[in-house]
């Protein structure tokens, strides 16, 4: 069943129905909480999940566990340490007019059983992440990401990073503090991001929603630094703060130096709650940084403990959204775009209107059939929107004059002439595997960070050695020679030295990241690796469509469906795809999954460790920097590689360290070096069980135990 054709529940006819909507929603949270990259608008989410919940209404009986409904969409990655929330952290309802905020309102009324106005205080829904932050003694402990509602990650490191977060509150205060708020981009520093991501290249955010999300997930703490997040907060956990009133803890929060948002407000009943929900509205286009909704909360703090919550929401608050903000401007033209995968997508060309932060001079306009369904055309008076993607939308026609011209889908490819071809019911697509822009972005996307990391090959070069015919795939960055790049103006001989040693690099990486590279539709970092974990070589994926046993296997993966095994078996269908992957092994290119050059990394490396990691012990340090080919030492000599710093390390070393010369790389570094050759999660369980078990010894020996906190999860 494909996700078009669901428009109301009346399509989900069966329990099979039902299933393929949870699978589809729940590979979308996998994509937008996860991958940071969304497949589809926020809207259409919504849309869906609505759809699910009156479906789940009538069918009790069909609802499954991993249900969407029944839990908080899960953004844990791999690479950080686990940590339990001391109070679960879940999501919010929605609500989306006037009418279901009074029933919302009713609704507490009933379950506190009173009649009286309810006091609540309404804030802005700032577009963003949520964050945990501990302070214990007013010092900052750390900060945990929402996670699945349960277990965080802890991601203390890149919060720091933020200008407005306090590492010391300003009042004294004793015992622990938990202060939950959102993590999020200011409009300004969103698009300059993307600008620079767009110069090198790289896959732009969607939203400023999803680059908070990316950015807070990044190893590289001075990679976030560089972005410049922002915080705000909204929320207080203490039982020593003993303050009745949600809008008083918000400004008891703001006395001890933490970020609150001005636009706060304490109302005397639900009609003056949905009169600050309008002045919201209208106020948003002024500001500096992303909402899309208010929340309303119960301003008795008794009371919301009373209310208590669902499996996924508390039940003492809810979000009004926001319509997307929309405006009116002049569609002028109509450009055909070629997107990575060959799919033509039809974009305006409007007249400049200020929207959402930004002026807007181009919107999508999806697809023909989107077209005549709007029946727009060159020359009418349109409604632009912007709801979470990151091109705004046209959705509908304000007025259309008499000599309006028609939008005519073109026949040939934009960019190579190929006639082009019906690709489903509604898209267009350049057949031609030579055309050279899908050839362009498609090796661009190759060479990038996160897949094969080719460092000195940028978007400029690569577009050069396609013009000049010297690449039309990326098999061929592997059969480039030094003479190749000489006709290259303006670089030196040096650089070209520099791009052959960086492809030369490159062969070595984990197949993941070639897996990554070739673009394959639906396939993210995260999936690559996780199907990479089941197979030996990429050469078994050739020919999946004649295995069902891999079938089943990659189905099996906790965050496949169907959606991305159908886009790997019509990947591999294609007799160029295969051979592709058959070349870059005969080049040299590591398509292992398993054992991957694992003895040479540190080969001629030595490394001196000094203070404490987060979850390796030294011995430890030591059999994995001698498992990956290096030496371990005990003391910095002129003979050390790297001295690896952590907490509390011995000034002896450090010092020696600056004598010699030696570079000193933090925790991360170190880990960001072993990420793809050691299972980092595999050390975290070994580690906190340790600390688990000598704990618990501990515990029996000295029977008073006034320890608080967290606890470090078994995860
Ligand atoms: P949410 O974003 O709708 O609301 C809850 C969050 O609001 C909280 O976790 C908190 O981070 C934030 N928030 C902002 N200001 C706040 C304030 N003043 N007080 C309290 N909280 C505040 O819920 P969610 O569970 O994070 O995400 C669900 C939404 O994500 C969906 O409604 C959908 O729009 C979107 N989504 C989209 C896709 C997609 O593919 N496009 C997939 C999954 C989810």
């Amino acid at each position: 069943m494909e996700n078009k054709k669901i428009e109301s529940p009346k399509d989900i006819k069966n329990f099979e129905d039902y299933k393929h909507l949870v699978d589809l929603l729940n590979f979308y949270s996998y994509k937008y909480y996860v991958e940071s990259a969304p497949v589809v608008s926020d809207r259409e989410y919504d849309r869906l999940f609505e759809i699910l919940k009156k479906v789940e209404e009538e069918h009790p009986d069909w609802i499954l566990k991993y249900s969407p409904t029944q839990k908080v969409g899960s953004d844990l990655i791999d690479e950080f340490r686990k940590v339990s929330h001391s109070v679960p952290m879940l999501s919010m309802d929605n609500t989306y007019n006037f009418n279901e905020v009074i029933e919302f309102d009713r609704r507490i009324k009933r379950l506190l059983s009173i009649e009286e106005d309810l006091e609540y205080t309404v804030e802005p829904k700032i577009d963003g992440v949520a964050i945990s932050l501990i302070y214990e003694d007013s010092v900052f402990k750390r900060a945990i990401t929402r996670g699945d509602g349960f277990v965080g990650d802890d991601v203390s490191e890149n919060v720091k990073t933020i200008k407005s977060l306090p590492l010391k509150l300003l009042k004294e205060l004793k015992g622990r503090l938990e202060v939950r708020g959102e993590i999020f981009f200011k409009y300004d520093d969103f698009y300059r991001l993307n600008k620079e991501r767009e110069k090198k290249g790289e896959t732009l955010f969607a939203n400023p929603r999803n680059a908070a999300s990316g950015t807070l997930k990044l190893l590289d703490p001075k990679e976030v630094a560089k972005r410049n997040l922002s915080l705000f907060v909204y929320y207080l956990i203490s039982e020593e703060v003993n303050i009745n009133s949600h809008y008083e803890r918000l400004q008891f929060l703001k006395s001890l130096g933490l970020p609150v948002i001005e636009e706060v407000k304490k109302l005397n009943n639900i009609k003056e709650v949905i009169e600050y929900c309008k002045i919201l509205e209208q106020k948003r286009e002024n500001l500096s940084y992303p909402i899309d909704g208010a929340v309303i909360k119960v301003d008795r703090v008794d009371y919301q403990e009373k209310l208590g919550s669902t499996a996924k929401d508390y039940r003492w608050v809810v979000a009004y959204k926001f319509e997307a903000e929309k405006k009116q401007t002049k569609l002028i033209d109509v450009e055909f775009s070629l997107g990575r995968l060959g799919t033509i997508t039809p974009i305006a060309i409007l007249e400049p209107v200020h929207l959402a932060g930004t002026t807007v001079t181009r919107a999508s306009l999806h697809n023909f059939d989107e077209i005549e369904r709007l029946d727009v055309a060159i020359g009418d008076i349109v409604l632009v929107q912007k709801s979470g993607e990151i091109i705004p939308q046209i959705v509908g026609v304000v007025e259309r004059p008499k000599d309006r011209k028609k939008i005519i889908p073109p026949e040939k490819c934009p960019v190579c002439g190929a006639k082009l071809e019906k690709d489903g019911d509604v898209y267009l697509r350049c057949p031609n595997p030579k055309c050279p822009d899908k050839i362009y972005k498609a090796i661009v996307h190759f060479i990038s960070k996160d897949a094969v990391n080719i460092e000195f090959l940028g978007p400029q070069i690569v577009k050069m050695l396609i013009d000049y015919g010297k690449i039309s795939d990326i098999v061929d960055l592997y059969k480039l020679k030094f003479e190749d790049l000489l006709f290259l103006e303006g670089i030196k001989e040096k650089s070209i030295k520099n791009i052959l040693n960086s492809i030369e690099k490159s062969k070595k990486v984990p197949a993941y990241k070639i897996l990554f590279g070739l673009g394959i539709k639906n396939i993210g970092e995260k999936l690559s690796k996780q199907i990479c974990g089941e197979i030996s070589s990429l050469k078994e994926l050739v020919n999946i469509d004649k295995d069902p046993l891999l079938q089943a296997k990659i189905l099996n993966l906790p965050d496949v469906g169907e959606i991305v095994l159908n886009s790997l078996i019509e990947y591999f269908r294609d007799e160029d795809n295969k051979k592709r992957i058959l070349e870059l092994e005969k080049l040299g290119v590591n398509i292992s999954c398993k054992e991957h050059d694992k003895k040479d990394i540190f080969k001629g490396k030595r490394f001196v460790f000094t203070g404490e990691l987060s979850f390796i012990t030294r011995d430890k340090a030591k059999e994995i920097v001698e498992e990956l080919g290096g030496e371990f030492s005990e003391s910095v000599s002129s003979k050390t590689t790297y001295l690896v710093v952590g907490l509390s390390p011995g000034k002896t070393k450090l010092q020696a360290a600056d004598k010699y010369k030696v570079k000193k790389i933090d925790e991360n570094e170190f880990l960001d070096m072993i990420k793809d050759y050691i299972d980092l999660e595999a050390l975290k369980k070994e580690y906190n069980s340790r600390k688990i078990t000598s704990k618990v010894n501990k515990k029996k020996q000295e029977t008073k135990n006034n320890q608080k906190g967290e606890q470090l999860s078994l995860f």
